[in-house]
């Protein structure tokens, strides 16, 4: 897809996911930011930088914003959606958990592989994400199982932070994230949406 103009981001937002981590669901939605110099096409490297330590994948339903939002609805949120989008929102759990920040834990060069936007009809309540790794089914989760929906994760954060066309917003990854290893190839799909698929190399120093 187009290079989004900012990508806001959602943790936590899978009860599983957040117990697999050692963390609870928060009462409210967490946002984070990715850059958009972090993102890559499918087909393109990941680069696991060689001093980060441990890092994860997480499959994640993209959506990409059609529609001015500022302290919108949950409904205008929703009516806001222009388009659903694979992302990889891949993460160097080290430094996420030792920087205080997370830019560099999420916001690296390469850790945000996208599919193509698709404009099909969508479900936002039932929207699949499945993840393989080596071609080995990792995650598969419905949006009905997120622990804030997608029209309310669009209110909350434009109670704060002015959504624009173009815009991209990660809805959190459900339970079952791994290590990468330089040779892997990591999948995200979106049944019937999107797909972007990923080798894995060594970056260098
Ligand atoms: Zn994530």
């Amino acid at each position: 897809m187009d290079r989004p103009g900012k990508i806001v981001c959602v943790g936590r937002n899978y009860l599983e996911h957040a117990k697999e981590l050692g963390n609870d669901v928060p009462s409210e939605p967490l946002l984070f930011l990715k850059p958009p110099s972090s993102v890559i096409d499918a087909g393109v490297a990941i680069e696991l930088p060689p001093d980060a330590g441990r890092v994860d994948f997480e499959g994640e339903v993209g959506v990409v914003i059609g529609k001015r939002l500022r302290k919108a609805s949950a409904a205008e949120g929703a009516a806001a959606v222009r388009g659903i989008v694979a992302a990889n929102d891949v993460s160097a759990r080290d430094w996420q958990k030792n920087d205080g920040q997370w830019a560099r834990a999420k916001g690296s060069d390469t850790f945000l592989p996208l599919g193509d936007e698709s404009r099909a009809p969508f479900d936002l309540a039932a929207l699949t994400v499945v993840t393989r790794l080596n071609g080995v089914e990792k995650q598969r989760a419905s949006s009905a199982e997120m622990a804030f929906s997608i029209p309310s994760l669009l209110a909350y954060i434009s109670k704060y932070i002015t959504l624009e066309p173009g815009d991209l917003v990660l809805t959190g990854t459900p339970a079952g994230v791994c290590p990468l290893s330089p040779g892997d190839v990591v999948e995200v799909e979106i049944v019937g949406h999107s797909r972007v698929s990923s080798p894995v190399v060594s970056g260098q120093s």
